[in-house]
């Protein structure tokens, strides 16, 4: 009676965990054990459909069975057991339901090692210090992670909630454990954020390109230094070199695995370090703006390949597919989706607009047309009486996005922020009814100022 309602959020934690040499070994084979488990399930379910498919109840009492008989399998967790079942039964699931494809024999080689601990109260996780914890995993021991962030309900300062249950994945560069956690909080209300507008334009040459006078452009550096580029062409180059000296049939050799491996390892860097700039950049916008639009983009469409047909082959294929690896790198899609769920957490709003001649549209006059586009980079508006420019093309967009992303939304300040528009970066003042009525904007006859800014 009388409490505050509580808001669940479910999120996973992923932190790096550091086993010594024996817990390393031991994952392995129970990572191993694992994959074998569901390979076997697969065998036995095939075999047996689509007449005759043993029951969960069955099937669990069978690996109940072996775990007493087969050595391999008793070294993994019951727990685990259980926990590939439900994994395997819920794959077919996935499969029925149309969102997935058939479950799969899973490779030695090609499978991601990952052993699930789903009892939380028997991880007994602690911190040791402010960088260090550790948590138990069932018949490895004691292990220790890098507590690089916070995990619920360990300390005073840490987020309200609990963790709910573990999982352990082997990367390519090393070990993980993924916390399930329930973060506990108090719901902010839709809209109860009171930080401005923006709108934000995804480009290749700029990562992101912001409505915001003060922070118009926000950058990163490579992903990968330039002598860590280096090495991963020279080990690319390594494995064809390898590969071509395989003859049809061979194994693939120890040497090339190993080659795989460090590719692998750079790759994973990559995406880690993506994944950070990503995590620290849509919290810092998310925080600081309370409505953000952004270009409704559809990635799978905009990275398809230009190749064509035989009769009909595309032009300029290995540009497109230069620029679909960039777009690809970049993430955008994820991107947006943390986007959407921080700003929903903090009581604030995203607005995916139509990406309709955002980039070739004055942002101050509002005429459309290619020739604005005196480069990929330089926008200048060819309309005599409105002469906008140059500026940032990536920037000029961001500004369509934001009005467009005011104008489609019942944001409650959504018109003070009109009225706010009035004034510009560079000192031009643009009349709020130019933004409010999109159509008198093709008409270039004056109209009385209804805000009386000039
Ligand atoms: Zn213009």
């Amino acid at each position: 009676m009388g409490e505050a309602k509580r808001l669940v959020t479910q999120r996973m934690v992923k932190l790096r965990m550091y086993p010594t040499a024996q817990q390393d070994c031991a994952l392995a084979t129970q990572g191993h054990a694992a994959r074998t488990l569901w390979n076997v399930l697969h065998e036995w379910y095939t075999f047996h459909a689509p007449h005759r498919w043993p029951s969960l109840k069955q099937a669990d009492e069978a690996i109940r069975q072996a775990r007493r008989e087969i050595e391999w399998l008793s070294a993994l967790p019951a727990q685990a057991c259980q926990q590939v079942l439900k994994q395997y039964a819920q794959a077919w699931r996935n499969c029925w339901s149309g969102s997935h494809g058939r479950p799969h024999f899973h490779p030695r080689a090609r499978t991601r090692l990952s052993v699930d601990a789903p009892q939380a109260s028997a991880l007994k996780v602690g911190r040791l210090n402010h960088k260090w914890g550790e948590l138990n995993l069932p018949l490895v021991g004691r292990v220790r992670f890098r507590a690089s962030r916070e995990l619920p309900g360990l300390s005073r300062a840490a987020p309200e909630g609990r963790i709910t249950g573990a999982r352990v994945v082997r990367e390519a560069d090393g070990w993980h454990i993924v916390f399930r956690c329930e973060f506990t909080g108090a719901p902010s209300a839709p809209g109860s954020h009171h930080g401005p507008a923006t709108g934000i334009d995804r480009g290749v040459a700029v990562p992101l390109a912001t409505s915001d006078p003060d922070h118009p452009y926000i950058q990163h550096s490579p992903w990968l230094h330039p002598k860590e580029a280096e090495r991963l062409r020279r080990l690319e180059r390594k494995a064809n070199r390898q590969q071509r000296a395989t003859r049809p049939g061979q194994p693939v050799s120890r040497r090339r695995q190993r080659t795989y491996g460090q590719i692998a390892e750079l790759h994973a860097r990559e995406k880690r370090r993506r994944a950070d700039w990503q995590h620290k950049t849509t919290t810092m916008l998310t925080n600081r703006y309370g409505l953000i639009g952004v270009e409704r983009l559809r990635v799978s469409a905009m990275t398809a390949s230009a190749r064509g047909t035989a009769d009909h082959p595309g032009k300029g294929v290995a540009q497109k597919a230069g620029l679909n690896r960039a777009i690809r790198r970049e993430g955008w899609s994820r991107l947006q989706e943390m986007l959407e769920y921080k700003s929903r957490e903090r009581g604030g709003v995203l607005v995916p607009v139509p990406a309709f001649n955002t980039s070739l549209r004055c942002s101050a006059c509002g005429q459309v047309d290619a020739r604005n586009r005196k480069s990929q980079a330089v926008f200048v508006c060819t309309n005599p009486e409105c002469g906008y420019g140059p500026v940032n093309a990536d920037v000029n967009s961001a500004y369509n996005i934001k009005t467009d992303a005011i104008r489609t939304t019942s944001w409650p300040r959504g018109l003070a922020s009109l009225a706010a528009l009035g004034s510009r970066v560079d000192g031009r003042s643009v009349p709020a009814w130019r933004r409010r009525r999109p159509r008198r904007w093709l008409r270039p006859n004056r109209q009385p100022n209804p805000y009386g800014t000039a």
